[in-house]
């Protein structure tokens, strides 16, 4: 066996259906006594149910989280959090609401606790991305990690089944990334194959049925775990792809993350054979086409083209992705990243 180097996360994983009703005892667990609860504008009216499920134990609620954490959404929280003298956060909605929440704590060390309604995994990351002026930057700080994470599949009955494929196929990104990563180990290998697993068997039931119980409880299972992998070990050509479309041209985040899956994969494929082996196996056969036949059959976005890239973008987003030499299995040059992404954009099966 090679050696490794392993680092479990402190944070407190509490799971389970109904768990998000004792909110208070988390709360409470870390000390406080003032929460301020965070929610995009869509979730306000949960968030205020939350907030008055914990009484005393809230200051309110502020509902103004957006996509990609801009810098100014976060100055106008932490005013709040001065005026209301809250002691800690708690953070219920997808990665949006996850990001404000540690925007926060990244700036004043204050304790997070994260109920997530989506499966993008960013509760369990110490990894915060957050924009100014149009930029995207990433900080990666042991303050951001949320002490307490409540997974409440009830709470992810209503999340829509397209966004429960995309966030899903999101999520599974980081684990098959995480499989051939520099830095994995066997944990972050177990982890990352049984939320896999987790999501190859309960997405396509939540498809048909999106309120199966056992379904939602099996894709937060996955989440937590394909989040975790994230959080622990370095991602490679397949999130630095995602990340220039969403910085550089807009796209949307799960969906991006969705359609590029199968060919980032595919790309790496014959480079990360043996470490890749186990997952191309539960997606039946080559992992590029596996994964891609898994995306159609349960309905999820295939083509960049939808998003209203050009091909003159695409040109713009090969030499973006390149400019900054990181580790992949898989040698990168602009010219295969060209032809990935023009396959992604027309969105034909990889092999
Ligand atoms: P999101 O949080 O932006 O949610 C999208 C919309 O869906 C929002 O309006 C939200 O309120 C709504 N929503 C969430 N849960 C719902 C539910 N159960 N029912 C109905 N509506 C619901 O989307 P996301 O994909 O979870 O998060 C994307 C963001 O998270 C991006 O900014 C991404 O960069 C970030 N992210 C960060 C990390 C990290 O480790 N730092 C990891 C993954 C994602």
């Amino acid at each position: 066996m090679k050696s490794f180097t392993y680092t479990g996360s402190p944070a407190r994983i509490v799971f389970g259906s109904g768990r998000s009703n004792d909110v208070a005892s988390s709360v409470e667990a870390l000390g406080c006594k003032q929460a301020l609860v965070l929610a995009t504008p869509h979730q306000k009216s949960d968030a205020e149910a939350l907030s008055e499920r914990l009484g005393a134990l809230s200051v309110g609620v502020f509902s103004g989280a957006v996509m990609h954490t801009p810098v100014e959404v976060t100055e106008t929280a932490l005013k709040v959090v001065a005026e209301t003298g809250a002691d800690c956060v708690v953070s219920l909605g997808g990665g949006s609401t996850t990001g404000l929440g540690k925007a926060i704590a990244y700036r004043t060390d204050l304790p997070q606790v994260v109920i997530p309604t989506t499966y993008a995994g960013s509760e369990v990351t110490p990894i915060l991305g957050q924009t100014e002026g149009g930029r995207k930057t990433t900080v990666r700080n042991a303050s951001i990690l949320p002490e307490v994470v409540i997974y409440d599949p009830d709470l992810t009955l209503g999340l829509p089944v397209g966004m429960s494929v995309t966030s899903g196929l999101n999520a599974m990104a980081h684990a098959v990334e995480g499989l051939y990563a520099q830095d994995r180990n066997p944990v972050s290998t177990l982890m990352a194959l049984d939320g896999l697993r987790a999501f190859r068997d309960s997405l396509p039931v939540l498809v048909k049925s999106p309120e199966d119980t056992d379904a939602r409880a099996q894709a937060l299972y996955g989440a937590w775990l394909c989040g975790t992998v994230l959080g622990t070990v370095g991602m490679a050509l397949h999130h630095k792809i995602c990340h220039t479309l969403g910085g550089s041209f807009d796209t949307p985040h799960a969906e991006t993350h969705a359609v590029m899956l199968p060919h980032t994969a595919a790309f790496n494929a014959e480079a990360a054979k043996t470490e890749l082996a186990a997952a191309a196996e539960l997606f039946g056969g080559p992992i590029g086409g596996g994964l891609w036949d898994f995306a159609k059959s349960i309905g999820a976005p295939l083509s960049l083209k939808d998003f209203g890239l050009s091909e003159a973008d695409l040109d713009r987003a090969a030499d973006i992705a390149v400019e900054t030499p990181y580790w992949n299995p898989r040698p990168i040059d602009s010219s295969s990243i060209r032809t990935l992404l023009q396959n992604a954009w027309e969105g034909v099966r990889p092999d």
